[in-house]
């Protein structure tokens, strides 16, 4: 009689289970490379660092067309000029290799180096449902010589929340007033449809006085305040993964299909946005974002 050796039954389940798993780690890191979660190289270094963790076992060609903008056709133009196998596994690539392929990323995806000589200005922003305002509250907690900037806005207040200590909340007629009377640093309409801006003397008498001023801000007020202020220091807020973005933008899985592409088409645009900005900050808790944005208050 022949023996077969097929593993029992148990063992084969688990194994698959295991399979499946590894498959979705490798799926959700390629997802946050695609979304500049995190930067190619990032990427790569975890590989290097564990070639037997989920990156380290990812294909070489599964690698490069998860990364923006490149193909299966350019993807394999790559793979011929850098003589890299397309079997290869991240973790499993040699020296010359690693060397040839960090030289290949660093062209096409220049690292971002935090820019020097920055003021005690400093703008928080990120993608939507990144969590800015828990971050920027526990600041407030917990370093209170960093001026939180009050916004004025012609949102209606929330239950909870104070005139004057949240925002400012204003209406139409005297919004159009700090306006036209110059009185906002920056000023935009969030989400189409109300208006919030940033007033413009407060935060000019704590900087003369030599105290840090943090913004939190969205998106397009950040950039007018590059412009008004070049020496800002503009930080941006980083999930610690695309799943977790996705999370806790549709989490509560209350809107429809629409509403639900609409946004993460709206994350996904604004997280490339993240090269504009001085520092880039992770947001995997709130205590450790907070302390990395109030470090720079130097
Ligand atoms: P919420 O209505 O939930 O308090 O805030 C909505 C959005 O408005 C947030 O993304 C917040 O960053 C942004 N925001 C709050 N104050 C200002 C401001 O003064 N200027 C700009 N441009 N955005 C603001």
């Amino acid at each position: 009689m022949t023996e077969t050796r097929r593993p029992p039954e148990v063992d084969r389940a688990a194994a698959s289970r295991r399979a499946v798993a590894a498959r979705r780690e490798r799926a959700a890191l390629k997802q946050d490379v695609a979304m500049r979660v995190i930067t190619p190289q990032e990427l790569l270094q975890r590989a290097w660092d564990h070639p037997e963790s989920p990156a380290g076992a990812m294909r070489i060609t599964e690698y490069l067309t998860a990364l923006p903008a490149i193909g299966e056709g350019k993807r394999d133009r790559i793979l011929a000029e850098l003589e890299i196998s397309p079997v290869k596994r991240l973790g499993g690539l040699g020296p010359r290799q690693r060397k040839e392929l960090s030289r290949f990323l660093d062209g096409r995806f220049p690292p971002h180096t935090p820019r020097a000589g920055r003021s005690r200005l400093i703008v928080l922003a990120g993608p939507t449902a990144v969590g800015k305002g828990t971050v920027a509250a526990h600041i407030k907690e917990h370093h209170p010589e960093i001026l939180l900037s009050v916004s004025a806005t012609t949102r209606p207040p929330r239950p909870g929340e104070v005139d004057g200590e949240h925002y400012y909340f204003v209406d139409d007629v005297e919004f159009d007033r700090l306006i036209a009377d110059g009185e906002l640093l920056e000023w935009a309409t969030v989400h189409n449809k109300y208006r919030y801006g940033t007033p413009k003397a407060p935060i000019e008498k704590a900087l003369a006085e030599g105290r840090t001023v943090l913004l939190e801000i969205d998106l397009q007020g950040a950039r007018q305040v590059r412009a008004a202020a070049p020496d800002a220091t503009l930080v941006f807020l980083l999930p610690p993964s695309w799943d977790e973005l996705v999370h806790r933008l549709v989490g509560r899985g209350t809107e429809d299909e629409e509403e639900r592409a609409r946004r993460l088409r709206t994350a996904k645009g604004e997280l490339a946005s993240q090269g504009e900005f001085d520092y880039l900050v992770v947001n995997d808790t709130v205590p450790r974002a907070a302390a990395a944005v109030a470090a720079l208050a130097g």
